[in-house]
């Protein structure tokens, strides 16, 4: 699977926006949101193209993309697959790019970035219902326990990022036990469940053109 190779936090940059890609440096002074939040390039600090609708609906669904880490081509996946399932498209696209097993093991706090939680489960480290699952866009179901193989338990790396875990806010469709480092899927997310940095319905806007 390819993967972006831009800077993370041109990206963020180019949205005019934190999209929280690079864990905890996020949250520090050192992040380039704080003292250069204007677009990347020699023009940047001083353009601002005008918004077109397209210009918004392809913005919003850039911003999407690039929060979940993933190439056009993927993500455009999820708005087909949703597209033929039953029920709200926008609800359904959220749902599935909310259950890939990378997100949910950051949503559960296990990693402090989508980035690390999908290279955790490529390395093996993530056990869904006990068994390793090392596909990152494997789709959880509702009821599924998901913890950390006992290598990645003990990993220096990983400790640092589990210490704040009883700070960490679980969004309410999932639940943690922070002392065992298990999480389980309450329920699929719904509208209420989610905040999100983008507007689903510009992005099936978007590809419905
Ligand atoms: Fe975005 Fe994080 Fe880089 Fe700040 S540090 S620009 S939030 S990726």
């Amino acid at each position: 699977m390819g993967r972006n190779l831009e800077a993370k936090c041109k990206q963020c940059r180019r949205e005019g926006e934190k999209l929280y890609l690079k864990g905890e440096k996020c949250m520090t002074a050192k992040c380039p949101m704080v003292k250069r939040s204007y677009r990347p390039g020699v023009h940047g600090p001083t353009s601002r193209p005008r918004p077109t609708p397209f210009g918004i609906q392809l913005r919003e669904k850039q911003k999407a993309k690039n929060t979940y880490g993933m190439l056009e081509k993927q993500f455009r996946g999820y708005f087909n697959r949703a597209k033929k399932m039953t029920g709200n498209t926008t609800d359904v696209m959220v749902q599935l790019l909310e259950m890939r097993l990378d997100n949910v093991v950051y949503r559960l706090g296990l990693t402090r970035s989508r980035s690390l939680a999908r290279q955790i489960v490529n390395h093996g480290h993530v056990l869904v219902n006990g068994k390793t699952v090392s596909i990152p866009s494997y789709q959880v179901r509702e009821g599924d326990i998901v913890s950390l193989s006992e290598k990645a338990r003990n990993s220096q790396m990983l400790q640092g990022e589990m210490a704040r875990l009883n700070q960490h806010q679980t969004p309410s469709w999932l639940h943690l036990e922070a002392a065992e480092v298990v999480g389980k899927v309450l329920h699929a997310p719904q509208d209420a469940d989610l905040k999100q940095n983008f507007n689903p319905k510009l992005i099936i806007e978007f590809y419905s053109r």
